[in-house]
């Protein structure tokens, strides 16, 4: 027998038994993020690496392990790890900064990222994301935490936490990287071989370590000291402050978690994730923060900017199974040609409806009709002369005939 080739590990069949999900999804991204008034932009799932590599951050796990990166023609190209890079490299190129802020953008689509795939972590997954460009006020992250809350309200999800930090700016954090690379220090041969790779070039991601080893030494009294103090200057506070009077104004539950400080390099002042106690140890839904150096670091002018990243496979899974629809009618005929005409002019005033293609007895016909439709519809020599159907509810086993014109009022 020739050999079966298999799906790739940590890549997954989105199955038609899960598409239903998958659009309800995508259709409450629609309504719901654009009645805050933002609009889709889709960009290419391939990029220059370089993209990459500035808009990412070289010290980030993302590029230095989990990028699928090729060659072509003598340039290297980079499957998108993920969409903000970009929506701002799109931003920039198409002149975005033109038009009048914010100008609000949503997305989403497959992501890679080569990681070790286990529950809720895969290699081809799949992000819902908004970015916010040009208001430099908290009110722009409130305004995007509470549009991820309220979308995750739309699909029932009410319980997920909110954990949100502030990092300061490059000035303030400076200090706050220097003290927790001072109080480490001793402890520097203790820590796992990431945290020691990353000590030098970027210590505050030590904070986010997962290495239960690790967040031992972080709870030692004199490093927490360093990290529960108060580092950030008096204009990242009054940002701070403000956004958190607004998410208590507009009551979104929220945990201040000093540990938060996300993977990736360009974030400043608000970080934040929202959290899920159904996920196991993968338990982030959503992932984002405050860019304002972003657009400027990838060749555009300086414009501030907020936003966040949902994972639609861990949203999936806190998400109960939809049953499908099933068929409005079901058409019992054995002339095809006749059955043909009737579907068709029922599908064409928006109805679902399916025949037996391939010449099966009645009974069998009718069999099935009780299994995926609502009604079924008889076409027998008698009815296509009289023009006529036998209309059948299939739930109450009720039948009628009625007027070939008069079928849609009575399936309906
Ligand atoms: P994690 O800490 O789980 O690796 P991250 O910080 O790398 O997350 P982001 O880049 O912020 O994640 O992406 C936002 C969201 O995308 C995450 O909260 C998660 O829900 C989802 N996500 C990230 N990586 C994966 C993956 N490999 N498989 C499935 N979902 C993912
Ligand atoms: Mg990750």
């Amino acid at each position: 027998m020739t050999k079966m080739i298999k799906v790739l590990k940590g890549t997954k069949d989105i199955l038609p038994q899960e598409s239903l999900q998958w659009q309800r999804l995508e259709q409450n991204a629609l309504n719901v993020f654009s009645r805050y008034g933002y609009k889709e932009i889709r960009t290419p799932i391939f990029e220059a690496t370089e993209l990459f590599a500035r808009g990412v951050g070289d010290t980030t796990d993302i590029v230095n392990k989990e990028m699928y990166t090729f060659e072509k023609s003598d340039r290297s190209i980079t499957l998108r790890p993920e969409n903000t890079a970009g929506v701002v490299r799109s931003f920039i190129e198409n002149n975005m900064s033109r038009l009048s802020a914010p100008v609000k953008l949503w997305y989403k689509g497959p992501m890679f990222r080569y990681e070790r795939p286990q529950a809720g972590r895969q290699r081809q997954f799949h992000q819902v994301g908004v970015e916010m460009f040009g208001i430099k006020e908290p009110t722009a992250d409130a305004e995007v935490i509470l549009l991820a809350v309220d979308y995750l309200k739309s699909l029932g999800l009410n319980d997920l936490e909110v954990e949100i930090n502030s990092l300061g700016c490059p000035k303030c954090r400076e200090e706050y990287k220097q003290k927790i690379k001072e109080v480490l220090k001793p402890e520097f041969n203790n820590l796992c071989e990431d945290c020691q790779n990353r000590y030098e070039k970027n210590p505050l991601r030590l904070l986010d370590c997962k290495v239960e080893s690790c967040k031992e030494i972080f709870e030692k009294p004199e490093i927490q000291k360093v990290i529960q103090s108060d580092f950030i200057c008096e204009e990242c506070a009054k940002h701070y402050h403000d956004l958190k009077l607004y998410l208590d104004k507009l009551q979104v539950p929220y945990v201040e978690n000093k540990l938060l400080v996300r993977g990736l390099d360009y974030y400043n002042r608000t970080v934040f994730e929202i959290k899920s106690n159904n996920l196991g140890s993968q338990n982030a839904v959503c992932g984002g923060g405050r860019y304002d150096s972003l657009v400027r670091n990838l060749g555009g002018e300086d414009t501030p900017a907020v936003g966040w990243a949902m994972g639609m496979e861990r949203l999936n899974s806190l998400l109960p199974e939809i049953e499908p629809d099933k068929l409005d009618a079901y058409i019992v005929c054995n002339s095809p040609a006749d059955a043909f005409e009737l579907a068709q002019e029922l599908r064409e005033k928006g109805s679902k409806v399916e025949f037996d293609l391939s010449n099966k007895k009645f009974t069998k016909q009718l069999e099935k009709a009780s299994k995926v439709a609502k009604y079924a519809l008889i076409l027998g020599e008698d009815e296509i002369k009289t023009n006529k159907v036998a209309v059948k509810n299939l739930a109450t086993s009720e039948q009628i005939t009625v007027d070939r014109n008069d079928v849609l009022n009575n399936i309906g």
